[in-house]
């Protein structure tokens, strides 16, 4: 298929970057399932390692399945090019230190994702990397007052969890830009069927794929998509700019930088050139070709999970025993004017309650529910349940979970494809023996 961004959401999910007539007219992607790919004679094997023609080799750098994925993935984005991964969070380590490689700050909202949290709070200051966390990300005085001379990127979540609070990119974006920095937003709660940060300005788009755009629990995976706007070249990344030997021709004498060698894209070649090669993260065909399966029913499983999410969450808004409910898809949420912006389709199908009263309680109502299933993961066809503070968001530290207000009674819903109906009688026959 060809002309692809002439055709809305639901036409390139089935279609976009996936040409028949170059896989034996194949009609389902077909699984690329081996390691290496024969260069041919040794005139075509130098074109492709001096990377003066396009082409497979080995499949941790490059697979034609993986191809498809993420062809179809920045189509789906509005972005220009995208590397599949081996998990969402190698999408995210990948491209954070794609950027702060070698030293460096980065800006990052506080309320993300517990591993990505820890990562960034213990493990990257080891690379030399330091994080200046942000309470309120939409605050932009705050952002602003963190931006030195060696911060290399505004990190954020489109969506977070388990509280959805939503982040302006708009805004955050115009930011970044004017202090000539990056904005990287991991948008895997909303999918881009309800969102694509790209449109509203993001630099870099991540995902965990293993959530809601494979959408059934079945396959680990990450996507990193770039919008191929920001300029690498601007002085502040010295890793883009310098002579790379990988780059160059020892015969001809000549080394090059990945600004120099790839332009526009120099930042998705160097995820595949230094990181999918060297760090070796790559996701395998197979799981590629889960994900695409998954992305065929993309939309249809997002309106149908938000539409039952925003069911259920009225119904827990009105019951007795629920102190809380934060879904920022209610109209009555101080947010709900931002939503209505720019999450037209819906906010997402996770979201979290607070129970009125003891940790005891929340605990009863996990060992009592039937139809969601206690365990740590969103996205999935199945309704989901956990409590965040004992288990998601362990790694962060008490405080800093505090300040958005996360305690031991919360309880996180990940809204499946069933009857919303059975889904609220789950919940009301789990209150009711909570709270007997
Ligand atoms: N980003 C977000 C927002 C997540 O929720 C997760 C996982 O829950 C990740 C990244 C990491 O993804 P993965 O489990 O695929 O490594």
């Amino acid at each position: 298929m060809t002309e692809e961004s002439r055709h809305r959401f639901d036409t390139l999910k089935i279609h976009a970057g996936y040409d028949r007539t170059q896989h034996n007219n194949a009609s389902q992607v077909p699984i690329y399932q081996t390691v290496a790919f024969g260069f041919g004679d040794t005139e075509r094997a130098e074109q492709l390692v001096n990377l003066k023609e396009k082409g497979f080799s080995y499949s941790r750098i490059g697979n034609p399945t993986t191809a498809v994925l993420e062809k179809r993935i920045a189509e789906l984005d509005g972005g220009k090019e995208a590397v599949a991964v081996a998990s969402g969070m190698a999408a995210v380590s990948y491209t954070l230190l794609n950027l702060a490689e070698g030293g460096g700050r980065i800006i990052t909202a506080a309320n993300i994702y517990g591993s990505s949290f820890d990562e960034f709070r213990t493990l990257f200051p080891k690379f030399g990397i330091q994080f200046d966390f942000i309470d309120d990300i939409n605050d932009l005085a705050q952002v602003e007052a963190a931006i030195k001379a060696d911060t290399k990127a505004i990190f954020a979540e489109s969506v977070t969890n388990p509280d959805t609070m939503v982040t302006n990119i708009e805004a955050l974006a115009e930011l970044a830009h004017q202090h000539g920095l990056p904005l990287v937003i991991d948008n895997t709660f909303p999918t881009p069927y309800l969102f694509n940060p790209i449109r509203h300005g993001a630099d870099l788009v991540v995902y965990s794929s293993t959530k809601g755009i494979s959408g059934h629990g079945e396959v680990v995976s990450g996507l990193i998509v770039d919008a191929e706007q920001f300029d690498y070249g601007n002085g502040r990344f010295k890793q883009f700019e310098e002579k790379d030997y990988v780059l160059g021709n020892e015969e001809e004498q000549v080394e090059r930088s990945f600004v120099e060698t790839f332009g526009a894209k120099a930042f998705t070649a160097r995820i595949r050139v230094k990181y999918l090669r060297l760090l070796g993260a790559a996701l395998s065909p197979f799981d590629a070709y889960l994900v695409l399966l998954g992305i065929e029913t993309l939309s249809e499983r997002l309106a149908k999970q938000v539409a039952s999410t925003e069911k259920i969450a009225r119904h827990l808004s009105n019951h007795p025993h629920v102190k809380a409910v934060h879904y920022s898809g209610l109209p009555n949420h101080p947010q709900h004017e931002l939503v209505a912006r720019d999450f037209p389709r819906g906010v997402g199908a996770i979201f979290a309650f607070e129970v009125d009263g003891s940790e005891t309680e929340a605990k009863k109502i996990l060992n009592a529910v039937k139809i969601f299933s206690y365990l740590p993961n969103v996205g999935d066809a199945r309704s989901l349940i956990v409590n965040p503070g004992r288990t998601t968001h362990r790694e962060i530290p008490i405080a800093a979970r505090e300040k958005s207000g996360l305690t031991n009674t919360w309880i996180r819903l990940s809204i499946g494809l069933e009857d919303a109906d059975d889904l609220i009688a789950d919940l009301d026959q789990a209150l009711a023996k909570a709270f007997d």
